[in-house]
């Protein structure tokens, strides 16, 4: 049996359970955390997860306008905060991701840039007490990611990432997703931001990574590989 074929992945056969079926053979509920450098692709990962799976992302800047524009309790604090250019504390998106939990009935979740700090970490173990957490780490030097930020793009309107050397539209220079033609590049996107942004990733992410390691919770994946291949390896951690 063959189930979710990625687009441009054909030729990875994944034998797991579909979209609509149980998170796992077993039934327990999964959440996929990833951890990885800028860069490293993560992005497409959760993506291809979201599409293949079913996965549901939790995104801490989706959710902080989310709960914003319905003015809860939560909101009004967190406008507040924003309003005094102060940032959210680790306890208000702690809370956010709680409620998503909650409110998610396909069993499957993803974490893509979160937790980024040891507290979010040890907090959201605690959340997932009931859940199969998966923590993918995806290793790729930091030579490979910065000529990969480099040549990269995005289409204006939809955000879709594109990259001058591996990833061009199908269709010159129209947009694969929604058929736009402006596109545009991140700003920081040069030398010497990248390479400071990686630093600044790498003192910030040790201790995230040194928590699941000991915990024994944790997959290093080799994300210089192809997509597919990252994709199917990420595939197997995940529903093993
Ligand atoms: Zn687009």
């Amino acid at each position: 049996m063959e189930y979710g074929t990625l687009e441009g992945i054909d030729s990875v056969s994944v034998v797991h359970p579909p979209i609509d079926g149980p998170a796992r053979l077993d039934g327990s509920r999964v959440a996929v955390i990833l951890l990885g450098a800028p860069g490293c692709g993560k992005g497409t990962l959760a993506f291809a997860l979201q599409r293949s799976y079913g996965f549901e992302p939790f995104s801490t800047g989706d959710a902080l306008r989310a709960e914003i524009s319905k003015g809860s309790q939560l909101g009004v604090q967190i406008k507040a905060l924003y309003d005094n250019g102060r940032l959210v504390s680790d306890e208000v998106v702690v809370a956010m991701v709680g409620e998503f939990l909650q409110n998610t009935d396909s069993g499957r979740v993803i974490f893509d840039g979160f937790p980024r700090t040891l507290s979010q970490a040890e907090k959201l173990s605690g959340l997932l007490a009931d859940w199969c957490a998966r923590v993918v780490c995806m290793d790729v030097d930091d030579d490979v990611v910065a000529s990969r930020l480099l040549t990269r793009y995005s289409c204006k309107t939809c955000s879709k990432v594109y990259n001058e050397k591996t990833a061009l539209p199908e269709n010159g220079g129209v947009c694969d997703v929604c058929g736009g033609v402006d596109f545009v590049r991140r700003v920081d996107d040069t030398d010497a931001a990248i390479l400071t942004r990686l630093q600044v990733y790498h003192e910030k992410i040790a201790p995230v990574v040194d928590y699941y390691s000991t915990k024994g919770e944790i997959y290093h994946v080799d994300a210089s590989q192809s997509t597919e291949n990252v994709f199917a390896v990420v595939s197997d951690v995940v529903f093993k």
